[in-house]
């Protein structure tokens, strides 16, 4: 298993872009998981559902790739709650006090009014390999309590997104790593559509 992790590597190491690192370690991703879901056994007893989104009130982790992927996606006029990214950013290292969050507060800044992932194709690589099976009850965290689910075994699929980690700068939490790069733009469309009213510097200013 090991050596799909030395092969992502090898490839990561000749891509100079963050962003198709990005989306090379997601086609990876995919790859193994297409090939995991093609067992009837996997299929039926896979309890995720479309407009679930439980697992998008938790922690989730990105590589820098990763994050300058997201971040791009924000430049070119995808619209983000800003205010509770920053929210976010303020507990998202402390499990305690990320869920002492409320549950509205912890949704994902990408999870839409539909409860679907507005950024599906460029999702993170942790967000392809969230299955559960058996009671999908016990994925809610809206009374703030984490309860232990069965998740499928995406051993190889993770052993894609090790690489992935393994090869980047940084890696943490989705909604520091974002802020973090979202701050450092001094792009005035970007400021215009995260904000109408006040200027991205302004925003960052409260931090
Ligand atoms: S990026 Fe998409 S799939 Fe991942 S936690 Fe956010 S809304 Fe959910």
């Amino acid at each position: 298993m090991l050596k799909i992790t030395n092969e992502v590597m090898k490839r990561l190491k000749k891509i100079s872009s963050p962003i198709k690192r990005a989306r090379y370690v997601h086609k990876e991703v995919n790859k193994k998981l297409s090939a995991l879901f093609q067992d009837p056994v996997v299929q039926k007893h896979i309890s995720c559902r479309k407009g679930c989104s439980a697992c998008c009130h938790t922690q989730v982790s990105v590589s820098d790739d990763e994050a300058a992927l997201l971040a791009k996606l924000v430049q070119n006029g995808l619209k983000i709650d800003l205010k509770k990214l920053k929210d976010q950013s303020r507990v998202s290292k402390s499990a305690s006090l990320w869920y002492s969050l409320p549950f509205e507060r912890r949704a994902c800044v990408f999870l839409d009014e539909n409860k679907e992932c507005s950024v599906y194709n460029d999702r993170p690589a942790v967000c392809r390999t969230n299955h559960v099976i058996g009671d999908p009850q016990n994925c809610s965290t809206q009374d703030g309590e984490v309860r232990s689910v069965q998740l499928l075994n995406t051993f190889e699929a993770d052993m894609a997104i090790m690489a992935g980690f393994g090869s980047c700068k940084e890696n943490g939490a989705l909604p520091n790593m974002l802020l973090d790069l979202l701050s450092k733009s001094s792009d005035d469309k970007l400021n215009e559509t995260l904000s109408p009213q006040r200027s991205l510097s302004e925003v960052f200013k409260e931090m």
